[in-house]
């Protein structure tokens, strides 16, 4: 953390970018941009590394090679290296149906599809990142308020925790403050939100046997259910339920929520034996209207937010982060000393660029919940059309691959491991 004096309300901080939110998504960025060498203000609401930080807490993430190699790029993956787990093969199944599709990393030529880390690891090497920063002023707690578009910056303030107000006074705003976003909302800018009436109940496993590095999804008439392997043999669970179900299912006691699990699981992993707390996230799809505004991106779930079922949300909102970050780099490059952070060129640029990934994934996300929720005739059979298309077409096992990978579309230097800068 560089800012001289954080609690200082005086004078504004004049900055090249000010971002809102240092979540997982926000934090990456500012690490990015630190690269360019920009003025940074990162702004969060909750305390700097606070353990009970919104967007790292104990849920797990799973991370395509994409995002590793993101994370590689900025210095964060050998922090996380030990607490992170390979995915090396990922079984769907549907419960009451016959087979079940796997795709295996050897079979695309890979070591593994990707990784799991929990959030609060992550959490904990982005901040210790960021402390290492000269460039970047981490402002926090602070909660931002409003946004004022002046001449040629965004005038934005925040109020500190200590209830003074800070203004932040920068060439280009990001809005990286979640799907509630006050800056989006701040520029006017609507979103469109579908309600899935779906809760993820997460929460940590322990089963008689290894995973063995095996991620299960598996859609049951409850809804889908995720296992994502963790280290020293746990499981990361992600379940969906309809609202009522999922209150019921963590007033259960261990032995009895166990037995449930277990029966809608099956034994594949043996006899499931621990868990651990159970949280729950109501789930909707939040679409921001417009992903770019005079001097204003957005970036991550204030862009997009997605229901958990492919395990996309991050791994997209890490894109737009350094899809916009390479946007700036390129800029700075060809503009010298002119450069201009929040230029509307640029800012067109990170819209086009973002548009066919961003709904792909929206649509593929989208549309493997509404498949999976339905239980109309016409819609099972569907399913189990698609469960045999999966294993009879490679093509399709392919398609879902690439999207562990994170490699649809044009995709960023970072997340092909390359330099950011050229
Ligand atoms: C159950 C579950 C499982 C998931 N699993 C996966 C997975 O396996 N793979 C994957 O890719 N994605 C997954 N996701 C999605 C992933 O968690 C999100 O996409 C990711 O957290 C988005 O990060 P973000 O930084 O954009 O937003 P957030 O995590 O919402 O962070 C926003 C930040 O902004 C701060 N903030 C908010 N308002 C203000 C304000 N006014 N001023 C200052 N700061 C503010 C908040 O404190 C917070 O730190 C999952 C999501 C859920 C719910």
């Amino acid at each position: 953390m560089s800012d001289p004096d954080p609690t200082s309300s005086a004078e504004p901080l004049v900055v090249d970018v000010a971002i809102a939110g240092g979540g997982l998504v926000g934090a990456s960025l500012a690490l990015a941009l630190a690269q360019l060498r920009l003025r940074i203000a990162l702004i969060e609401a909750a305390p700097f590394g606070a353990a009970d930080q919104p967007s790292f807490d104990d849920r797990s993430t799973a991370l395509s090679n994409g995002s590793r190699r993101v994370f590689e790029g900025l210095g964060v993956w050998p922090l996380i290296e030990r607490e992170a787990t390979a995915i090396r093969r990922i079984h769907v199944s549907d419960q009451g149906r016959f087979g079940f599709t796997r795709i295996d990393a050897k079979e695309q030529g890979l070591n593994e599809l990707g990784f799991v880390v929990v959030n609060r690891a992550m959490g904990a090497a982005l901040w210790r990142r960021l402390s290492a920063e000269p460039s970047i002023a981490v402002i926090a707690p602070a909660k931002v308020q409003s946004m004022q578009l002046q001449q040629h910056e965004q005038r934005v303030e925040c109020v500190l925790g200590d209830g003074t107000t800070r203004v932040v006074q920068a060439k280009l705003a990001v809005a990286a403050d979640g799907a509630r976003s006050t800056l989006r909302q701040s520029a006017g800018i609507g979103a469109s939100t579908w309600d899935y009436e779906q809760v993820a109940l997460v929460s940590n496993v322990l089963s008689q046997h290894f995973h063995n590095h095996v991620a299960y999804e598996r859609f049951t008439p409850s809804g889908p259910l995720a296992l994502l392997p963790l280290t020293e043999g746990r499981m990361g669970l992600i379940w969906t339920f309809r609202p009522d179900t999922a209150k019921e299912m963590t007033d259960l006691s261990d032995a009895d929520f166990l037995a449930r699990l277990q029966s809608e699981f099956g034994f594949r992993l043996g006899r499931f034996t621990r868990v651990g707390s159970r949280q729950l996230y109501p789930l909707s799809l939040t679409r921001s209207d417009e992903y770019v505004a005079e001097r204003l991106a957005i970036v991550g779930n204030a862009a997009q937010t997605l229901h958990p079922i492919a395990g996309q949300g991050f791994n997209l909102g890490l894109r737009d982060a350094v899809s916009l970050a390479e946007v700036l780099a390129d800029g700075r490059a060809s503009g010298g000393a002119d450069f201009d952070a929040g230029d509307g060129m640029w800012l067109q640029r990170y819209r086009e660029w973002r548009a066919a990934d961003r709904s792909n994934i929206v649509r593929f996300t989208d549309g493997l919940v509404r498949v999976f929720s339905q239980r109309l005739g016409p819609i099972k059979l569907l399913r189990d059309v698609g469960m045999l298309a999966f294993d009879l077409m490679p093509g399709a096992k392919d398609a879902l691959a690439q999207l562990s990978l994170g490699a649809a579309g044009r995709v960023p230097r970072l997340a092909r491991g390359a330099s950011l800068i050229t």
